[in-house]
């Protein structure tokens, strides 16, 4: 099996790393392999799905120009902070150019431990390794920046969680994998050199246009700070809620990363949270723009030494930039939220619009998901008798929502350039930011419960429905529709 690896994070000094390969498994078979991701990375899928490409996927067998390591990082994990963390259960194989010359990581997930699994085995099982699978690739269909999956297989052992279960990895593609907790590692162990290192490299792989600026260290942090408002507003939009945003599964590069207890919520509520250990609901959706803050916060004070000399100078700037946030935070939420209206361009006044239009949503407990999918059917110029009497029904009070729809088209007829054409634009534009299928929590319980049975169509479906979210689909109907109340899943596990 080859594969074109051109590794360089493994060239960083020693102190960034363990050197170690996967341990073997008993008897792998392939769950699923993402064939178009495959191709995008220049690597034949006909030698991936042979035995020898299976061993590759499962670490039986270390391909040529691999140069397998576990990284080494730190973090706050729910706030407290820990001094080491690191790859505790994956291997980064490599790095692969892909036919765009981007550069990505190939990681195995759940292949075996490492001189960071503290108490764990290393492994993974069969329903994290698969949620991860179908959420990421959904998010990536979605449009949100994310990490991929390449394919997934079962190892023919079991692991030991609260049960035995079948025993899974994922092939993870990423940017890369450095966290905001690789910075922490290293800084505090007052490791400047290192800290230095890692700027360069980050700034070369992920941030080239920035490598001309006076305070390289600055310009950094304003970057993955933008990066960061960008994807946490991603999120907000879709409802995404991720459960355990602890600064070492924080990426650098901007992408959803380490998919544990994350979830999309049904009903609009911004209290909610999933996740069964995030007691304080510290993760809750409504607090993510704000963690992402305090993230970036954490983030800054890595980089203080190399922004000034001066500690108060440093400071000063680090924290201008960390004020910064809620304001391009608030820019580019009301840009997707503004497109999920129909939207293209926003002012500050729109945030108001919005707004009220949540609250509605949250007053009659509507699905988030369906109702901006509803509301796209509706032209944004005139009313329409028919239309708007079934959109309306979904409410209690059809005054309030009546009032709405009268600002929103207010709003939109200041766009009208001619008006039938706006129209078709605007509601063609909400049909591209309102997905009709998303990563349902109750389809993807089910979907593992089925394949921890050994019963893969359910993933299967799932996986195609949603590589193409925002076009409805034949026979999918099903996949649209919110839990039943026996469906409902209360909380998600990481079942790490
Ligand atoms: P996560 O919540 O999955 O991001 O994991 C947090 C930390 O725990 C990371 O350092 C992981 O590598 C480590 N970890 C999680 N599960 C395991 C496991 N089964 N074996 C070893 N380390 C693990
Ligand atoms: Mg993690």
């Amino acid at each position: 099996m080859q594969l074109p690896f051109d590794n360089s994070y493994a060239q960083l000094p020693a102190e960034f790393y363990s050197r170690l390969a996967p341990t073997p498994v008993k008897s792998p078979t392939l769950l699923h392999l993402n064939h178009a991701l495959a191709e995008q990375l220049g690597i034949n899928t006909t030698q991936l799905s042979s035995p020898d490409g299976i061993a590759v996927l499962a670490g039986n067998a270390v391909p040529e120009g691999a140069d397998p390591l576990a990284a080494v990082y730190a973090g706050h994990q729910f706030g407290h902070w820990n001094p080491q963390l690191g790859d505790g259960r994956a291997i980064l194989l490599g790095e692969i150019l892909d036919r765009d010359n981007k550069r990505f990581d190939i990681q195995l997930k759940g292949a075996g431990p490492t001189p960071y699994s503290r108490n764990g085995d290393g492994r993974a099982a069969i329903g994290p390794v698969l949620r991860e699978y179908v959420v990421s690739e959904a998010m990536h269909a979605l449009g949100v920046p994310t990490t991929r999956a390449l394919a997934a297989v079962s190892t023919g052992e079991t692991v030991r969680r609260e049960t035995f279960l079948p025993g899974a990895i994922i092939t993870r593609v990423a940017q890369s994998h450095i966290r905001v907790g690789t910075f922490q590692y290293f800084i505090s162990k007052g490791n400047v050199e290192a800290v230095k290192a890692l700027c360069e490299h980050v700034i070369l792989r992920h941030y080239p246009e920035i490598a001309a600026e006076n305070n390289k260290p600055l310009a950094l942090l304003k970057v993955v700070v933008d990066r960061q408002a960008l994807l946490v507003a991603h999120w907000q939009s879709f409802g995404f809620i991720h459960g355990v945003m602890n600064t070492d599964n924080c990426s650098i590069a901007g992408d959803t990363i380490d998919y544990g207890p994350c979830a999309f919520m049904d009903n609009y509520d911004p209290a909610t949270v999933f996740s069964s250990i995030d007691h304080g609901a510290r993760y809750a959706y409504q607090n993510q723009p704000g963690i992402a803050q305090w993230n970036m916060a954490n983030f800054a004070q890595c980089l203080l030494p190399l922004i000034d000399e001066d500690d108060e100078q440093a400071i000063k700037q680090a924290q201008a930039v960390i004020d910064g946030y809620p304001e391009v935070f608030s820019r580019y939420y009301r840009e997707r939220f503004g497109r999920k209206l129909g939207l293209a361009q926003t002012n500050l006044d729109d945030g108001e619009l919005i707004e009220s239009f949540l609250t509605l949503l949250k007053e009659n407990k509507l699905d988030f998901t369906n109702t901006f999918r509803a509301l796209c059917e509706l032209p944004v110029h005139e009313s329409d008798t028919q239309q708007d009497a079934k959109f309306k029904t979904q409410f209690e009070s059809e005054d309030s929502i009546q009032v709405w729809l009268a600002l929103w088209r207010q709003r939109h007829s200041h766009n009208a350039a001619t008006q039938q054409s706006a129209t078709a634009d605007a509601n063609n534009l909400m049909r591209s930011a309102n997905p009709a299928y998303i990563p349902r929590n109750h389809r993807i319980e089910q979907m593992i419960l089925a394949a921890e049975q050994g019963d893969l169509a359910p993933m299967n479906r799932l996986i195609k429905i949603l590589a193409d979210p925002y076009a409805e689909q034949a026979n999918a109907n099903d996949l649209m529709q919110p839990p039943e109340p026996n469906e409902v899943v209360q909380a998600t596990f990481c079942g790490t």
